[in-house]
């Protein structure tokens, strides 16, 4: 009875009849996944109950410097994170950088619209090095702690990319090799995606940029963002159901990923693990533990049918 108690639901993710869903957190670097304050509050104490690290954003070390991390460094930033990590699983995202972050050492041209430009992967079409020292600096890592990270590239396009960052993975000695999810193009050939590589992981915050063709910190278009949008969804759904065929993980790990009643259409729709930061995990455990794998199913059923994200969210009554 007392699983209703806010914080009362713990252990892995799951619905109520048991179906499991990976509940994984979104970190910058290893200070986030270090206990936060020590008093014992009510994360505090425990930490947070996650089984993972669902997406690792690498673009701290980068940021702000003249010139490039070296390998050592590199590889010193990741054993960290992968020693820390709960349950040891990791999911390391390549540096997602482009002209719209200021990494003077890339040496990119200025671009008039750079979120269309050379970003996250593309970086290295101009600068190959930069990510194979990066893939070389990730496998060190993973010798060193004795540890099989994943590893992903963000912003993948196509197939060809894929194919071309997963060998290069792969000649390091990498075996979990994935892409995220944040072009439309990229949702529309998960399938064959999921032929090159062993997951993806879809990152609702670009994607929806990408495919409604909004600004992602436009607030003027926040409507046009909102992650009930029924063709986000659907790009969601043929995500997870290429992966199902293909009997490999698709997740999500944008901001989607952490309102509680979202995360039961997004099971519904068939994906295998909700990555987010820290804060949200407990709700959205404590929603799923609320709803079964069929009621999840029909929620997602009703947001996809739903015209606008207003109707969906009233529509959808949680179990609580
Ligand atoms: C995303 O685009 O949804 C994502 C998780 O990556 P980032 O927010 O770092 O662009
Ligand atoms: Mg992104």
């Amino acid at each position: 009875a007392d699983r209703r108690r806010a914080g009362s639901v713990r252990g892995p993710g799951r619905t109520s009849d048991g179906h499991p869903v990976k509940l994984l957190l979104n970190i910058g670097s290893a200070a986030d996944l270090a206990p936060r304050d020590p008093a014992p509050s009510a994360e505090g104490a425990e930490g947070v109950d996650a089984e993972g690290v669902g997406l690792f954003r690498t673009e701290f070390l980068f940021l702000d410097r003249r010139e490039e991390p070296s390998r050592e460094e590199q590889v010193a930033a990741y054993a960290a994170v992968l020693r820390a990590a709960p349950g040891g699983h990791v999911v390391v995202r390549t540096l997602d950088a482009g002209t719209d972050k200021p990494l003077p050492f890339l040496g990119l041209a200025e671009e008039t619209n750079p979120a269309l430009g050379v970003r996250g992967l593309r970086v290295s079409r101009v600068r190959p090095e930069v990510l194979d020292t990066q893939l070389d600096a990730i496998a060190e890592a993973a010798r060193e702690t004795g540890t099989e990270p994943w590893v992903m590239a963000p912003m993948v396009t196509t197939v060809a990319e894929a194919a071309d960052f997963a060998g290069r993975a792969r000649a390091r000695g990498i075996a979990h090799v994935g892409a995220m999810v944040e072009v439309p193009a990229a949702a529309l050939r998960a399938g064959r995606l999921l032929e090159e590589l062993d997951f993806l992981s879809i990152g609702t915050n670009d994607l929806s940029q990408y495919t409604f063709a909004s600004d992602r910190q436009h607030g003027e278009l926040a409507d046009l963002l909102d992650p009930w949008q029924a063709a986000l969804l659907q790009l969601i759904a043929d995500c997870a159901a290429a992966g199902r065929a293909a009997g490999k993980p698709v997740g999500v790990c944008g901001e989607a990923a952490a309102d509680p009643l979202l995360a039961t259409v997004l099971v519904g729709l068939g994906v295998s693990s909700l990555s987010m930061s820290a804060p949200g995990i407990s709700p959205v455990r404590e929603s799923l533990a609320a709803h079964s794998l069929a009621r999840c199913r029909d929620n997602a059923r009703i947001a996809l049918a739903a015209d606008d994200p207003g109707q969906a969210r009233k529509a959808i009554v949680p179990d609580r």
